[in-house]
């Protein structure tokens, strides 16, 4: 990237325009201020010269005769009408290009600041006065005249000029070393962003364990601290995935080493009739546990991919507990458990009647695969609140407390021989979590080691408040 195209580079221009403006707006007002009270200094001295003049008659007749020594840089001019001739009173190779009209007015009797140029073109401020020569003697009567008294600006354009000089070189200083600290403030301020790149860059899917080491608690320790949480959850998705996929392939590995070793062992030799269909049975019983196991990873691939298709219809939660009874009253007289359906409230949801189905068929399966006989499997349904809540307890092994937060998750047996042996994937629950999240519920547990457990399925009533 280059340095023009840098936040850096674009940080620093903005800075520097805007304190570019400011230092020209403060210069601009320094300026103003000061040529105003210098000019206004200057017509003060004209005024205080014009009354001093004016009010002494000796220097008026000095004047008069052009005799008058004037002070450094002042020029003074009288003005007055011989008949219908005006007369100028100057000192010699003096000119100063004054108008008639503003001289006759002077005359006539207003009085006024102006500026003017000599012939050699310099700049003079002038006040012009009305006077009245009759008492310096003949001609006799009354005399009107113009004083003019006039000062070179010579000195004020000096110091103006000084001034904006100062001004420009000290705007200039200034917004070279804005610059360099505007350059070097931005680096230091942005260097976090290189290294957040930086490490980005070196990250890669395999090794996902860096972290970005930003420890300000500005906007980029923010940054970088969010980024690092987001390659955490990477980290763990990528960690899961690949237990998930490790995990499936050792589960579908297991049936297939026992249909491998029991095919082999059949074909050694001949054997009895009996001994082939036992294998047959081992076969069968492993093959159906691999098709139920791809079955279930199947339903997870597809709620991974979020390719599921519900059918929401309005579900009669009693009425499918009912329905599920009858089968599981089978399933536990099978096993030598008893089974009580206990009270079931009516209630209605909106939901996929058949994913629930599987989700409540799960959860009775798990009280009857881990409930030894004697024991008894047992469901109800209440309603709670906006929402209806279908208890499904046993009097079976239970869970340990330490296993409780992960039987949820795939693949997760709290003890793995057991749940093999009775058939079990390890996925049963973790799909069963997912249909009642996706019915905008939950699943809770409450199990002790060794008297059993209840799961309670809490799905929202439909609709909430006609049915409380
Ligand atoms: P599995 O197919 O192994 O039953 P699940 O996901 O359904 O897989 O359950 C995960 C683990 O939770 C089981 O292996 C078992 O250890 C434990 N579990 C689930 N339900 C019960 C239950 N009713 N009683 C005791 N343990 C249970």
């Amino acid at each position: 990237m280059s340095f023009i195209h840098s936040i850096k580079f674009r940080f620093t221009i903005w800075y520097l325009l805007v304190l570019a403006v400011l230092l020209i707006a403060l210069g601009g007002g320094v300026y103003f201020y000061l040529s105003q009270s210098l000019y206004r200094s200057l017509d003060r001295a004209l005024a205080i010269r014009s009354t001093q003049l004016c009010s002494i008659q000796d220097i008026l007749g000095s004047i008069r005769q052009g005799e008058f020594q004037e002070q450094l840089g002042e020029i003074v001019i009288l003005y007055f009408y011989s008949g219908d001739q005006l007369v100028e009173v100057s000192a010699p190779g003096i000119g100063v290009s004054l108008s008639q009209e503003f001289v006759s007015k002077t005359i006539a009797g207003s009085s006024a600041f102006t500026t003017s140029q000599t012939t050699e073109g310099e700049t003079l401020r002038l006040v012009a006065v009305s006077i009245n020569l009759s008492m310096l003697g003949p001609p006799p009567g009354i005399q009107p005249a113009a004083l003019v008294i006039a000062r070179s600006t010579r000195q004020i354009e000096n110091i103006l000029a000084r001034l904006v000089s100062t001004l420009a070189i000290a705007v200039l200083l200034t917004l070279a070393v804005a610059a360099g600290g505007g350059i070097f403030l931005a680096g230091r301020a942005l260097r976090p962003v290189d290294k957040i790149a930086q490490t980005a860059q070196e990250i890669e899917e395999k090794d996902l364990s860096q972290r970005i080491n930003v420890n300000t608690k500005d906007e980029l320790g923010r940054l970088a601290t969010t980024l690092n949480a987001m390659i955490g959850r990477l980290e763990k998705a990528f960690q899961r995935q690949r237990q998930f996929t490790s995990d499936a392939s050792h589960e579908l590995r297991a049936p297939l080493a026992v249909i491998e070793a029991e095919s082999s062992l059949a074909l050694q030799k001949e054997r009895p009739s009996g001994d082939y269909r036992q294998s047959l049975e081992t076969i069968s019983q492993e093959a159906k546990q691999m098709s139920s196991l791809i079955d279930q990873l199947l339903i997870l691939a597809r709620a991974d991919a979020g390719k599921e298709q519900w059918n929401f219809t309005e579900v009669k939660l009693n009425k499918l507990i009912a329905n599920l009874s009858t089968d599981v009253e089978i399933l536990c007289q099978e096993k030598g458990l008893s089974f009580q359906l206990g009270e079931t409230q009516d209630a209605v949801v909106k939901g996929d009647e058949v994913r629930l189905r599987e989700l409540f068929m799960n959860l009775l399966n798990n009280a009857v695969r881990y409930s030894p006989a004697p024991g008894t499997v047992s469901v109800s349904l209440r309603r709670e609140g906006q929402m209806a809540v279908v208890a499904i307890k046993d009097t079976g092994v239970g869970i340990p407390p330490e296993d409780i937060p992960f039987i949820f998750e795939r693949f997760y047996r709290v003890d793995k021989s057991r749940s093999r042996a009775a058939g079990g994937t390890g996925l049963g629950l973790a799909i069963s979590r997912h249909i009642a999240e996706a019915h905008g519920g939950k699943i809770e547990v409450e199990s002790q080691v060794g008297s059993g457990s209840t799961f309670s399925v809490w799905l929202p009533l439909h609709p909430p408040s006609s049915q409380t």
